[in-house]
């Protein structure tokens, strides 16, 4: 374990000892889901896929909102982009995505129509990894560096169990994985000191902002976009988050369901 990194766990553990943030929040996870590395690795390693139990994290995303304020994208993608040291390569093909923009057709190509309607023809969908109950990656994965955390769902990775064999992004439906091609470091615009960095020959892709939530803040992705309703984050087992009670309103799809993946990411259209 490098500097940075036992820097970043001590970070993340104190803050959640100390309880700073909303608890809420603080209880959709815990310090071990920054270590998630560390500690459900554990698990896996003994060649088991964490079960979810209680709590299960997963997102609502209005595009309808999206659409209506197209900029508020930009500012989510902008948002998990600083916090996260996503490089912004010049070669277009190299990139790498957390949370980005995708055409409908691309997003939900079995709901493709001819006569579909104008958001649907015209505005960009927001597409991230859809933290799956029955994940094809976490299934793939020979090291066990992609794995679930069973205290929240949350599909993690372990950057330093890669070996960058890529099965995982093989076995993703979704395409929601990117590696690093070349050294990922000269090309972060804003370097934030309290995540870590990652290499060449690792794949890497949304963490649901586990080490956000370990200090009670949400996805930085959801902090931009909710105030707008275009994005809800929370338990989808508790009837009484508000995650829920969107769903239990609103007509949700979700990408590619005959994969049997299961996603926790529901787009409202
Ligand atoms: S979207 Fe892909 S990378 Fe994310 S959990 Fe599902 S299968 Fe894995
Ligand atoms: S590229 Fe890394 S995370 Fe993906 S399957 Fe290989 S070792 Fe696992
Ligand atoms: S949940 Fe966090 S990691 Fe995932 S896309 Fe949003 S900001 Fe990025």
């Amino acid at each position: 374990m490098d500097t940075k990194r036992r820097k970043f766990l001590k970070i993340a553990g104190a803050a959640a000892l100390a309880g700073i943030g909303a608890p809420a929040i603080v209880k959709l996870t815990s310090s071990a889901a920054i270590a998630s590395e560390a500690v459900q690795h554990e698990t896996a390693a003994h060649g088991e896929v964490a079960a979810a139990t209680g709590v299960r994290l997963g997102m609502v995303i209005d595009m309808r909102k999206f659409a209506e304020q197209p900029e508020l994208l930009d500012q989510a993608i902008a948002a998990c982009n600083k916090v996260h040291n996503i490089p912004h390569f010049p070669d277009r093909k190299n990139e790498i995505k957390w949370i980005w923009k995708a055409p409908y057709a691309n997003v939900f190509p079995e709901l493709e129509s001819i006569h579909k309607s104008e958001m649907a023809k015209k505005a960009p969908f927001a597409v991230l990894c859809n933290h799956c109950d029955n994940p094809s990656c976490v299934k793939a994965c020979p090291t066990k560096a992609t794995f679930v955390q069973p205290e929240n769902g949350i599909v993690a990775m372990d950057f330093h169990r890669c070996i960058g064999c890529r099965f995982c992004m093989a076995a993703c439906p979704y395409g929601a994985r990117s590696f690093n091609w070349q050294d990922p470091r000269p090309f972060i615009d804003t370097y934030n000191a309290e995540f870590p960095t990652r290499m060449r020959g690792v794949v890497e892709k949304c963490n649901f902002c586990g080490e956000r939530l370990a200090l009670g803040l949400e996805p930085a992705c959801v902090e931009v976009a909710k105030s707008a309703g275009a994005m809800v984050f929370g338990d989808l087992n508790d009837p009484d988050s508000e995650i829920r009670k969107v769903l239990d309103k609103e007509f949700t799809i979700q990408r590619n369901p005959a994969a049997g993946t299961k996603p926790s990411v529901y787009y409202i259209v």
